[in-house]
């Protein structure tokens, strides 16, 4: 079997996923994604990688993520190169199941579990939607779509948090403090300023008291002392983990916030290969391992960091917030790996968009998530995502 094409696929709608075909001699077609700078990591897939995986076995999976990423460049990120030998080698899993007859999760190790909770991250339908990723801007409030999640955590969490609760979800994750962090280049924040950020932490326990837990998102936007004084000001509320407070650059500081605090530190979605964790496990700077398998390094090396984690006996955690391959991808390592804590999940992606651009999207209900079911990840583009106006396509071919 050798890959005779690679294909990539994005679409206007959806300006930061990337789509992959690998397709072959025999006929079986594995299917990837990655997000964010999607036009520079489908250059670089046809660019640099084509002439590196054309005419290769695409069962070789271990010694092609090895070859993708043997270039000058590649350092551990989560940069352009991760992210494109992200979402081939998700695609090459794909195909691996698919001449298996197997689902992807049994080609990973076989189910850990027969469900697996999920929270819901408080985003609405058009987050992150348009290449415009500034914190804030990327909010793209009232464009529609049923689920206007990270509205209603600004205005009412309370009311947010007994609706989920309704809906059998326990776990929510918000980021009230990006306004001030950008307000202040995340510098500093004022009384006032953190006054207004605790509000729906407030209106959470007032309304749910603590049935419902709380992840806290920082997305990286504030200074080391600040962010310790915002954990400070967090901790009568009880939240389940702060994630990404600091910049992911820095061990040591990250090792300082964890130990200001009894409140779980999680790490994080930014960070690309098995090495950059093991930096920061080392300095015991997170308690909660999270991953993106659409930008560590694929399934590959997201199952290398899950294991790491587990023999520094921390919970992993995958990421979702992107599209609907990657999230597919995420739930068979999830259910692979015996230390997965819970699945991250998007109510206005996976009942919203996700629904509209590929075939099968992962059973959730009652706040539980559960297996998909082979070959491959169980999940293809839909016949018509082909048809469509605003797609545009890249080919490279043996
Ligand atoms: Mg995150």
């Amino acid at each position: 079997m050798k890959i005779t094409a690679i294909r990539t696929f994005r679409v206007e709608a959806h300006q930061n996923v990337l789509w992959v075909h690998v397709e072959t001699d025999e006929g079986v077609t594995g299917l990837g994604e990655t997000f964010y700078g999607a036009a520079a990591v489908e250059a670089h897939i046809h660019d640099t990688l084509a002439s590196r995986l054309l005419g290769q076995n695409p069962l070789h999976i271990e010694a092609l993520h090895k070859e993708m990423l043997n270039l000058p460049n590649a350092q551990s990120s989560t940069g352009v190169e991760y992210r494109a030998c992200s979402a081939i080698d998700i695609a090459l899993w794909d195909l691996f199941g698919k001449v298996a007859g197997l689902p992807v999760h049994q080609m990973l190790g076989g189910l850990c579990f027969d469900r697996m909770r999920v929270y819901n991250t408080c985003a609405g339908t058009r987050y992150v939607s348009t290449t415009k990723i500034k914190p804030v801007d990327t909010w793209n409030f009232g464009e529609g779509g049923q689920y206007e999640d990270l509205q209603a955590f600004m205005t009412d969490a309370g009311a947010l948090a007994e609706d989920l609760l309704d809906n059998g979800i326990t776990a929510m994750k918000i980021w009230p403090f990006d306004p001030p962090a950008m307000e202040n280049k995340g510098l500093y924040i004022s009384a006032e300023q953190m006054k207004t950020a605790i509000r729906p932490f407030e209106q959470i326990r007032n309304a749910v008291g603590d049935r419902m837990e709380i992840m806290v998102e920082f997305h990286s936007l504030w200074n080391l002392p600040t962010a310790k004084k915002i954990a400070r000001a967090l901790e009568p509320f009880a939240p389940t983990w702060y994630e990404d407070a600091i910049r992911m650059n820095s061990p040591q500081a990250l090792a300082e916030f964890a130990r200001s605090t009894d409140v779980w530190t999680c790490a994080s979605e930014t960070l690309g290969s098995r090495y950059a964790y093991k930096e920061f496990l080392d300095r015991d700077a997170c308690h909660v391992v999270m991953a993106d398998l659409c930008w560590t390094g694929g399934l590959t090396e997201g199952r290398k960091i899950a294991a790491m984690a587990e023999t520094y006996h921390r919970p992993f955690a995958p990421h979702d917030c992107i599209g609907p391959v990657g999230f597919a991808a995420a739930i068979h390592m999830s259910f692979s790996q015996p230390n997965t804590l819970i699945q991250e999940s998007v109510r206005a992606f996976y009942k919203g968009w996700y629904r509209d651009l590929v075939t099968e999207v992962p059973r959730i209900e009652g706040g539980y998530v559960y297996p998909m079911e082979g070959p491959g990840l169980g999940t293809e583009l839909q016949p018509g995502f082909f048809d469509r106006t605003d797609l545009n396509t890249r080919l490279s071919e043996l």
